[in-house]
């Protein structure tokens, strides 16, 4: 039920949960938070995450006992619409496909190494079922029962080397309502979020970007904020942002001094 998100050059893991701290009052089953491991210098890896049924307090004391660290990151609060409330189900999602095999062979039914997709996802996909048969029969491998993890195996397969290309080609086969947030093993620094149906807005900051579901999740961090339009597609990196409009024509928007009271 709610959405965090950021690029930056210091550990970003903080500020995400403190985020979702602030978004609790949507209510929610469970929340998980992922980061790119290789996003801050000296960083090493690829996408890491920790996902919880309890409340986003433990969520912060998972992640520090784990040593989740990474500058760029996103963070969910789930309210479950599709595969019941349970740690698997948990949001982010990664992509399990072709290329998370080991060479030479097709996926089991885990995945061989850690998947190159990770998303999180507010609202609900009505054709996730047809999607879901498309891209199992392309090797995808699904581990929970959400319509989200359709979108995060759609975006793997559609990607080409440029994220925002991808989510841009992916959202339009999602038939339903999502705000998503979405970033890719090789694009440390980017992250890519869309909005139809459902809230998102862009948090502009010193060297540093965001995205959430309403402004006050990012009080404190920044207070200026641009509100997203139905169909904006926004790529997000150090200091940067483009919005692209439904028809993915580049806009400005306004970006707005709001005080945020939590
Ligand atoms: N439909 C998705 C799920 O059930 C997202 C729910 C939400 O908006 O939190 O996982």
């Amino acid at each position: 039920c709610g959405i965090v998100g950021a690029v930056s050059s210091r550990n970003i893991v903080p500020i995400l949960v403190q985020g979702l701290q602030r978004l609790e009052y949507r209510g929610y089953d469970s929340c998980g938070v992922a980061v790119h491991a290789a996003s801050l210098s000296g960083g090493t890896g690829g996408l890491q995450r920790a996902r919880s049924t309890s409340r986003v307090a433990e969520l912060m004391d998972q992640v520090s006992a784990d040593h989740i660290e990474g500058g760029t990151g996103i963070a969910h609060t789930r309210w479950a619409t599709h595969g019941a409330p349970a740690v698997h189900n948990a949001h982010p999602h990664f992509s399990h496909g072709p290329a998370d095999a080991k060479p030479g062979k097709t996926l089991g039914s885990a995945p061989d190494r850690p998947g190159r997709v990770a998303l999180v996802h507010n609202g609900i996909i009505e054709n996730h079922e047809e999607l879901r048969a498309a891209l199992q029969a392309k090797g995808y491998v699904f581990l929970s029962q959400t319509d989200t993890e359709v979108i995060a195996h759609l975006v793997d397969s559609v990607y080409d080397g440029d994220l925002f290309e991808a989510v841009k080609t992916a959202i339009r086969q999602l038939h339903g309502a999502y705000a998503i947030a979405v970033f890719h093993k090789d694009e440390p620094q980017r992250v890519i979020g869309a909005r139809a149906g459902s809230p998102l807005i862009l948090g502009v900051g010193q060297g540093e970007t965001f995205l959430a579901s309403d402004a006050m999740a990012l009080a404190g961090v920044t207070d200026q904020i641009v509100y997203l339009e139905e169909g904006d597609v926004v790529d997000i990196q150090l200091g940067k942002y483009w919005v692209v409009d439904r028809d993915h024509k580049a806009v400005s928007r306004v970006v707005k001094t709001v005080h945020a009271h939590s």
